[in-house]
This record gives C-alpha cells, structure tokens and sequence, in this order.
C-alpha cells in the first residue's frame, strides 16, 4: 500500500454523536481514473459500497461530511493515535452538557449578590446568548462568576464548560 497520492484528494467522514469520526474515506485520482477508499483497519480499501459517490452526488442526503486536508490530516492522527476525538464543523448543535448528577449547592454558587439577582428575577449582565440552544451566559459584575441561563435553570459554570458552544464569545 502505498500513502503516495497526487494531484487533488477530496476527504469525508461519517462521524458518531459525539461528532468523533467513526468511518474515513478519500476520493483520489489514479491514472486517470477515479478511486474512492474507505480507511479499514490499518489501510485503504476500495469503498465498495459507494459511500463515497453519493456522498458526492446527494451531499444534503449524505451521513458523510466532506472536510478540508488538514482536518483530515487531524483524523489519521486520531487514527495514528487511535484516540477518537469531535471534529466539530459550521453547524453541529452541540449540546451543554447536563448539569452534574450531583450539583453544587445553590448558596456556594457565585456570591451573595448575583445569587439574590436570579432569585429577584433580575439577572446578572449578558455575555452572550445562543439562540438554537435557547440559553444564555451571564456574567456576576460582582465576583465574575459565569452563568449559564437555560429554559429550565440558572446555573454557575465555568468558561470550558460552556465553550463549545460559546466559543469565543465568551471573550471579553
Ligand atoms: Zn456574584
């Protein structure tokens, strides 16, 4: 087997619901001809199921997700690693994770000020808010805690934790 390819190579995965890629495929050119492969194992196979062409052809109706080189790049890493992790793309919903099983009690969290914002109906400032999610982040002008406001709870948290949904807007 041989990792050489030239000319242009169009790359897809098939991810899990936690968005890490589950399946890996390639569409090279080899002599002219047009050679799709899925990654199996510890190589390439030819992709006789034809994911790959209709991935292609019915993009919208596709499981497959077509990514740049060097998001492929990053997958035969994972797979190098064989540590699978969410390669996150334009438009994944990713959920907040559940608050903890066992959550921190409402008097340690944020201060006395912010606590007794929520409880007035009153919120700390905005931060930033996330339509599709239906929730928003505060933040206490007080003591600096983060809040995550949902349709269900208000909650202490920190940056990390709401990230992958924020991102950047969390940044001042
Ligand atoms: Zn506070």
């Amino acid at each position: 087997m041989s990792e050489t390819t030239s000319g242009s190579v169009r790359w897809w995965v098939r991810r899990g619901a936690d968005f890490a890629p589950v399946a890996f495929f390639r569409r090279r050119e080899s002599g002219g001809d047009i050679v799709d492969e899925r990654y199996a194992g510890d190589g390439w196979m030819p992709d006789t199921r034809g994911a790959v062409d209709r991935a292609e052809r019915f993009a919208l109706d596709s499981d497959l997700d077509e990514i740049s080189a060097v998001d492929a790049r990053r997958v035969l890493d994972m797979i190098a690693a064989r540590t699978y992790t969410p390669l996150l793309m334009a438009g994944d919903a990713v959920p907040i994770p559940a608050p903890p099983a066992d959550p921190v009690p409402w008097e340690q969290q944020g201060c006395a000020v912010c606590r007794a914002q929520w409880e007035r109906g009153d919120r700390p400032p905005l931060i930033a808010e996330d339509v599709p999610d239906h929730s928003s982040v505060h933040r206490c002008s007080s003591c600096g805690t983060l809040w995550l406001l949902t349709e269900r709870y208000a909650t202490a948290v920190t940056a990390d934790e709401v990230r992958p949904v924020y991102g950047d807007r969390l940044d001042d």
